[in-house]
């Protein structure tokens, strides 16, 4: 079963998701993390995808269709799939329900959080080259400034992190993603969570929207 955890860039989506995995057992699919895994180690997709990736726009519907298949094709239809940055538009959904007899969406929630917040949370991040994990100068700062807390690995910016591209990925949600919206609320699965304040109130209303609670 596939439950799609939407929002904009910088609402949170793939620290719930973490959060969501370690405490609950459910298994996260990031096409974000997937692409960028294909621009680390340089393969044909990660030389298509990076330099659209910086810019901030959104890669080819084939390309992520193709990685949603693949990364699906390793998770036993068993398991309930947090989906972390797909679908990011319509044609993308539509894909997604060409799957339903193995991978049906059983919920899609929105995670909200408003456009002024999102810039400071993404300006701030600093993520961990190493393990992936995320931290923020001012409201999650490392122990040791510039080295992940986690592994000892070096912190960054994500190369899409700059201003400029941030204001593109934040257009891009609201005109092209926020559309799925609608689409999974005429199919009765969409749901709606706060996405700003203490993380774990955030993980406990998204854990039972998730539910159905
Ligand atoms: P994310 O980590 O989810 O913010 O994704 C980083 C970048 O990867 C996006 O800005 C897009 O360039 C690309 N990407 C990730 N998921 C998708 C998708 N479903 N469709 C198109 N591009 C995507």
């Amino acid at each position: 079963m596939i439950v799609v955890l939407t929002g904009a860039p910088g609402a949170g989506k793939g620290t719930q998701a973490d959060l969501l995995a370690a405490r609950e057992g459910y298994r996260k699919l990031s096409t974000g993390d997937a692409l960028r895994k294909h621009v680390k180690a340089g393969t044909e997709i990660g030389r298509l995808a990076g330099a659209v990736m910086e810019r901030g726009e959104l890669v080819s519907d084939d390309l992520l269709f193709r990685i949603l298949s693949e990364e699906l094709g390793t998770i036993p239809t068993s398991e309930t799939v947090l989906l972390d940055g797909y679908p990011r538009n319509l044609a993308q959904a539509e894909a997604l329900d060409t799957l339903k007899a193995s991978h049906p969406v059983r919920a899609a929630v929105l995670l909200d959080v408003p456009r002024s917040e999102l810039v400071s949370r993404l300006s701030g991040r600093r993520v961990c080259g190493s393990c992936g994990a995320s931290f923020h100068v001012k409201e999650q700062p490392p122990r040791v400034e510039g080295i992940c807390d986690k592994c000892s690995g070096k912190l960054g910016q994500r190369p899409d992190d700059n201003p400029g591209s941030v204001a593109v990925r934040l257009d891009v949600f609201e005109k092209t993603t926020r559309p799925i919206l609608d689409y999974y609320r005429n199919k009765g699965v969409f749901r709606e969570v706060v996405g700003t304040g203490d993380p774990e109130s955030v993980y406990r209303q998204l854990n039972s929207a998730i539910k159905g609670k």
